[in-house]
């Protein structure tokens, strides 16, 4: 096993393992898997939602429901296939009724997610919604050019540190798409700077 993916299987561990929030009882009490991530293991491109809803978290595959849906449509309307990209979640495992994420919860589980991202080292990352976006923003010290999801959607933030340069394309999440088709189009059109950045 390579490197690469022997640190990964070590986080897969560790998540199965965690009880550092309640969001454990949860898993366990419903059977649910934790989603911890999926894709290329050198993925030029990181898709980060929120948390996993409950197809996800009865398979453990990320974006594998209704927003999945919406989300494979996106990759192939600019010709990224699903397997060359990462996809994980700032929680890996769902909240109960899908409630937003708690402050303490996102605290507990964003570790396994930055050790995720610094043994892949993506490229690019795109947040899915507002909470990645803010999360991720913050992490890469853009934390001065975040404002409302519908403000800066789509839009390049260039994240320069010793260790990594860092591209972030903060999008909306592929939910807000599911009953509504103009948003559809927003996310298409935003989808299309993917394809000028990765020659
Ligand atoms: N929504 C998310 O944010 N993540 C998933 O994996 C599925 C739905």
């Amino acid at each position: 096993m390579e490197k690469i993916d022997k640190e990964l299987k070590k986080i897969k561990d560790e998540v199965l393992n965690c009880k550092k929030c309640p969001l454990y009882q949860e898993r366990s009490k419903n059977k649910f898997y934790p989603v911890i991530g999926e894709g290329n293991h050198q993925a030029r491109i990181m898709f980060v939602g929120e948390a996993p809803g409950l197809n996800e978290a009865k398979t453990g595959r990320p974006f594998c429901g209704a927003s999945g849906k919406i989300l494979d449509e996106l990759l192939e309307s600019v010709d990224i296939k699903r397997e060359d990209v990462y996809i994980a979640n700032i929680l890996k495992d769902r909240p109960p009724q899908n409630r937003d994420p708690q402050p303490e919860e996102i605290k507990a589980c964003t570790p396994y997610l930055e050790r995720q991202i610094d043994i892949i080292k993506p490229e690019i990352i795109c947040p899915l919604g507002r909470y990645s976006m803010k999360f991720l923003m913050e992490k890469f010290g853009l934390e001065n050019q975040i404002e409302g999801i519908s403000k800066i959607h789509g839009k390049i933030f260039k994240s320069q540190n010793l260790l990594q340069n860092v591209i972030i394309i903060p999008f909306y999440h592929p939910a807000v798409a599911a009953y509504n088709p103009n948003m559809k189009k927003v996310l298409k059109e935003d989808f299309k700077v993917l394809k000028t950045i990765i020659k």
